[in-house]
């Protein structure tokens, strides 16, 4: 009688199982009262098959694309808001206002989490910014405030305006509360990519990885990673890639950064030199020094081979990306062709698609001709 017991149970556990695993699956599906918030994060690995094949590594690329806003930005953009909340410094809903300086992709995460939470989002960015990136900003209803390029030293810069812009607003006897969200210098940045990104690489690989590549623009992925995979091995190396123009590949590689007049001087140079948006900088942020001891490694590249690494996957995979996944691509395969021994697995960080590029990188990308001599493309003869 006691098989017979055993034998129905198990028998009845067989049967319920996979109707309550459908069921859970079912509700992951959907997520009822659930916001845009929820698709945050959890991006999929791509193998990169071509890359793979021509350098005999294993090489991924972390589809931050995949966000709903189109980059890694909504990662760090959502922990700032949640920290503000936290700290009871703004409130959904009540018509508070989120300051940001910003050229790049953190504007855009900010204005769709404004509108999906019921904020505000004011962007500061300099007056060049490609019009693909305003086109995005004005669609989700965030209030731009344009000035002119110019030093972070110089109190008009993007980022002091917005600072100045929530100052001003705090100061004042209005009851709307507003914050300035300081990507650069905040902790919850490298935070988020140490407690999240890193963690669903290290799962996603299997536990093995042997370099992590992508570029530094607040520096905060770059931190976040290199510090989480530091801690699971110390023989994980971690490599910056950095675009012409940019000073944190000297810093890396022989500890030297250009004295504030150089600073000021290549930085205007930066601007005009290359047609990389969104990282490489000639100043040392919060975020990047969090991360500066975890780093092993610097590539440099040029525009010339990020330009031909946008048609080679274009042509090669489908893939329409951004000029930083680019830049960090020619880095991963310089790696994997210079450095790398045979079999080891290389992910780098694909920040945002192509789309957002369009006027500019891509304009140029489709100037030169494809190559499948991807020796060549990186410049590995
Ligand atoms: N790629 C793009 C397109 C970006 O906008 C940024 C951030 N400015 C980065 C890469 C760099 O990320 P991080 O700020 O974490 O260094």
């Amino acid at each position: 009688k006691h098989t017979l017991n055993i034998v129905l149970l198990l028998t009845l556990s067989a049967a319920i199982y996979p109707a309550i695993k459908a069921f859970r699956s079912h509700e992951k599906k959907i997520k009822r009262n659930g916001s845009l918030a929820d698709l945050i994060g959890n991006t999929p690995l791509l193998r990169i098959k071509s890359l793979s094949e021509a350098t005999g590594c294993e090489i991924y690329a972390k589809m931050e694309l995949c966000n709903p806003g189109g980059s890694a930005k909504d990662r760090i953009a959502l922990a700032i808001i949640e920290d503000f909340e936290k700290k009871g410094m703004i409130r959904r809903g009540k018509g508070d206002i989120i300051f940001e300086g910003t050229s790049g992709s953190t504007g855009i995460s900010f204005a769709m989490l404004c509108k999906a939470f019921g904020y505000t989002a004011h962007i500061c960015l300099p007056n060049d910014t490609s019009q693909d990136k305003l086109n995005l900003l004005k669609m989700y209803g965030a209030e731009i405030e344009k000035v002119k390029p110019a030093s972070i030293v110089d109190p008009d810069q993007y980022v002091n305006a917005a600072k100045k812009g929530a100052k001003d607003i705090a100061s004042s006897s209005s009851d709307i509360n507003a914050v300035f969200a300081d990507q650069f210098e905040n902790d919850c940045n490298w935070k988020i990519h140490y407690s999240t990104t890193a963690p669903e690489i290290w799962e996603q690989v299997n536990h093995k990885l042997d370099y992590f590549i992508t570029g530094s623009g607040t520096g905060g992925t770059l931190a976040g990673c290199s510090m989480f995979f530091k801690e699971k091995s110390s023989s994980i190396k971690s490599v910056l890639a950095d675009p012409q123009g940019s000073g944190l590949f000297n810093r890396v590689k022989f500890g030297i950064m250009y004295d504030q007049v150089e600073r000021e001087g290549t930085r205007r140079r930066h601007q005009v030199d290359t047609l990389v948006e969104g990282i490489g900088l000639n100043r040392i942020t919060h975020n990047f020094a969090k991360g500066e001891p975890f780093i092993d490694d610097a590539e440099r590249v040029l525009d010339e081979e990020a330009l031909k690494m946008a048609r080679y996957l274009n042509e090669n995979e489908g893939l329409f990306l951004g000029s930083s996944s680019c830049v960090n691509a020619v880095a991963a395969t310089r790696i994997a062709l210079t450095k790398a021994n045979k079999g080891d697995t290389i992910v780098f960080v694909a920040c945002d698609s192509g789309t957002r590029h369009v006027s500019k990188f891509w304009k140029h990308a489709l100037d030169y001709d494809y190559t499948s001599d991807l020796r060549e493309v990186v410049n590995c003869k």
